[in-house]
């Protein structure tokens, strides 16, 4: 539970920031929305607001510490149970989080915290989603495709393109099942794998889905040199060898022959480099943030309880850095007592490590160490 000084503290700075903001929602008559404390994010749901004014006057009077909406529209958002509310569809949803992915810097600083390092991991997945899948593979539109800073760890990718709203959640699983290669069988591809004294023919670049995509990663890596290689998780000897050997490897698999070096454990091998074109996302059931039709996701526009920050749009992705674009409470200072805290940056400073001792610090940053539940107000 988060201590009652801070969570009175953060509940008077978040009522400020609400009294200034105006929040606007697409559709905000069809939407579902939900709030919560700082223990519990959706404490209440099932309300609805009938345009934005009334929105933001709940918003600047209650000084909720959570707001999420759902990424449906229903008839009666307001309706309950469910059955009740009269689901007309629901947008496309990725959660893309760095607590997901696998990064060297989280054995330093923890899955709870977040670097620059790992920021910008979690940004390469998103441009992965949309260009090497939103894209190509299910032809959205640029327009239609939202990424939003999350206010903690990673982006949430909204998709508006109509086709997709009356997909249920089994089809949905299948979109995330398909951009994450979940349970991809490699004989479909590679129909000799495994079979000694076979040459191993494989997928053509101008093949459809997977195939297709691995084929053309595998050329375009080899075109680019070594570095793009050890993107797709080859390096060392092998790396050499292919990059050696490149215009004949290049021209076998553009046959379809990808025998042209021996390569050991093939099968691992090049499961290994199919898997790193896949997009980290997390299949986990109680994280069902695509798959669930009927789930609630951060609001834009509002404060994260777990950090203080704003869940923001991120209109230019390249160049955002949540970690300055999205702070709130750039005034003043406020002397805290941190339990223990990794290194960790915020505004463009560096703060920490600490362990049990008193510091003044900006007031974001005491808000984010108090929101992470390791600092008190001193
Ligand atoms: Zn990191």
């Amino acid at each position: 539970m988060l201590d009652p000084r801070s969570a009175r503290f953060a509940t008077l700075k978040f009522s400020e920031f609400y009294k200034s903001a105006y929040v606007t929602v697409d559709r905000i008559e069809s939407k579902e929305f939900g709030f919560g404390d700082f223990d519990n994010t959706i404490a209440r749901r099932h309300m609805g607001f009938r345009n934005a004014k009334t929105l933001n006057a709940y918003l600047a009077a209650a000084a909720p510490s959570s707001v999420s909406f759902s990424s449906a529209f229903y008839r009666y958002p307001e309706g309950r149970p469910m059955e009740r509310k009269g689901w007309l569809g629901s947008e496309l949803v990725f959660d893309l989080d760095a607590s997901d992915l696998r990064l060297p810097c989280q054995l330093k600083h923890g899955k709870s915290w977040v670097c620059s390092s790992c920021l910008d991991s979690v940004k390469r997945e998103v441009v992965k989603l949309i260009e090497d899948f939103l894209i190509p593979d299910f032809a959205v539109q640029e327009g239609a495709i939202h990424v939003n800073f999350s206010g903690n760890r990673g982006y949430h990718i909204h998709i508006t393109d109509e086709r997709f709203y009356p997909l249920k959640t089994k089809e949905r699983e299948q979109i995330t099942g398909y951009i994450t290669a979940r349970g991809i069988n490699m004989k479909v591809f590679f129909p000799s794998l495994g079979e000694r004294g076979k040459r191993l023919t494989g997928p053509k670049p101008t093949d459809p889905g997977w195939g297709g995509k691995l084929a053309r990663g595998v050329i375009s890596a080899l075109n680019s040199g070594e570095p793009m290689l050890a993107v797709l998780g080859v390096d060392g000897p092998v790396a050499r060898k292919l990059i050696k050997n490149k215009a004949e490897v290049i021209l076998g698999i553009t046959m379809g022959n990808w025998d042209k070096i021996n390569i050991e454990h093939k099968a691992d091998f090049w499961t290994n480099v199919l898997k790193s074109m896949a997009v980290g996302q997390t299949s986990s059931i109680d994280k069902n943030v695509t798959s669930g039709v009927e789930h609630l996701i951060r609001l834009p526009g509002t404060v994260h309880p777990g950090t203080g920050l704003l869940a923001k749009p991120a209109t230019s992705l390249d160049k955002f850095e949540p970690m300055k674009e999205a702070l709130l409470f750039r005034k003043g200072s406020v002397k805290v007592k941190v339990e223990k805290a990794p290194e960790f940056s915020i505004g463009g400073e560096t703060f920490g490590p600490f362990e049990k001792e008193a510091r003044e610090l900006p007031t974001y940053a005491a808000i984010y160490l108090m929101l992470k539940r390791v600092a008190v107000l001193a």
